[in-house]
């Protein structure tokens, strides 16, 4: 069976831009396959790359959390689903220590995510630099070929490539080299990317980080008082309803929630609405959908428990450190290191 990896960083809690652009398609792309017999899913929680930032509150309560997060959004759990935290599995540290030893410093340090997570730093931590290597692990572990992830990620889905191949060349093929990115995008069937746009500022796109609460709706928020947001959203003095990013952001990100939140071709939404005058109307409308989709995910959350999470954990962790570790022998047998 083929392999989908696929991880979200559990700092704080998510908005709902994170949601529609990552959670809710990784979700409906395992349900998808799981179900086929013909894919493996792993959901893994990155515990270790979350300690290379800050870390709100308390990290065990926030990988407790992603993972309800999925459980409320869909995910449908059988015996080709495994979820597992990245601590767990002693294995990924281990790899990611051989690979350094592989990967070169001149690739590493053209990752534009280092760049741009080190500059202005005074002194930026050496997990920043190497949290690529490890993402190489992370993949090369499991042998997955297929890496749903958002589109900054992607020069790391090559750097993971260039080390599996040299790795190989080096000591016979031990390593799956998962696809290329323009295959992994066509395999996720998102090639215009999922973007959800800050409620004050539409030029910018929706971030937990943005300081302004008014400007992200979370996932944690009461549905009433998403409801406000959108109602307070920055649109536009051009009066007339109308899809388009460049011109009228503000409008074009409520076609695109309602569009995403209730799951409808975003196309049907914009002929719903075109040459319409009214944005309050549409404001509500929106409203009306962020906050009912809300109270609907807040209600299945709430139903999931601790124990529950953690039993999927345990069957999860015991399935990954049994693949991870073969994998990670096989490595340390070519380095003569068994
Ligand atoms: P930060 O402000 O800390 O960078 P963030 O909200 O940008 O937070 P990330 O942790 O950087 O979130 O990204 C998590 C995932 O959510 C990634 O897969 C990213 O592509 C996706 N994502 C982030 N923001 C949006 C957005 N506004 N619309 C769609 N997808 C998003
Ligand atoms: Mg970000």
């Amino acid at each position: 069976m083929k392999t989908i990896l696929t991880g979200i960083r559990s700092n704080s809690v998510l908005t709902l831009g994170n949601y529609l652009g990552a959670l809710l398609p990784m979700v409906r792309l395992a349900n998808k396959w799981s179900g086929s017999g013909e894919y493996q899913v792993n959901i893994f929680v990155p515990d270790l790359h979350s300690i290379i930032s800050d870390v709100d509150g308390n990290l065990q309560e926030n990988i407790v959390r992603t993972i309800k997060y999925y459980l409320a959004a869909g995910l449908l759990v059988n015996d080709n689903v495994h979820i597992y935290r990245q601590s767990h599995v002693p294995a990924h540290s281990e790899l990611c220590w051989i690979l350094n030893c592989v990967a070169t410093m001149g690739e590493t340090s053209r990752m534009i995510q280092y760049k741009e997570k080190s500059k202005g730093q005074e002194s930026c931590n050496v997990g920043i630099f190497d949290y690529p290597i490890l993402m190489a692990a992370d993949i090369l572990l499991y042998s997955a070929e297929y890496i749903p992830l958002g589109e900054d990620q992607f020069q790391h889905i090559e750097l993971t490539r260039n080390i599996a191949m040299r790795f190989n060349h080096r000591f016979g093929e031990i390593f799956t080299v998962p696809v290329a990115t323009a295959e992994q995008v066509k395999f996720m069937g998102v090639s215009d990317g999922i973007r959800i746009r800050d409620l004050l500022n539409p030029e910018k796109k929706m971030s937990k980080s943005t300081k302004a609460e008014n400007s992200k709706i979370m996932l944690d928020d009461e549905p009433e008082r998403a409801a406000k947001k959108i109602m307070s959203a920055t649109t536009d003095s051009l009066g007339i309803i109308k899809f388009d990013m460049w011109a009228q952001p503000g409008i074009s990100n409520l076609l695109q929630i309602e569009a995403l939140v209730n799951n409808v071709p975003l196309q049907d939404v914009i002929s719903t609405w075109a040459g319409q005058t009214r944005y309050g109307e549409l404001k509500r409308k929106v409203a009306e959908s962020v906050s009912s989709m809300l109270a609907e995910f807040q209600a299945k959350f709430a139903e999931i428990s601790d124990e529950e999470v953690y039993a999927l954990l345990d069957r999860g962790e015991a399935y990954a450190n049994q693949v991870a570790s073969a994998k990670l022998f096989e490595a340390q047998k070519a380095f003569g290191l068994r």
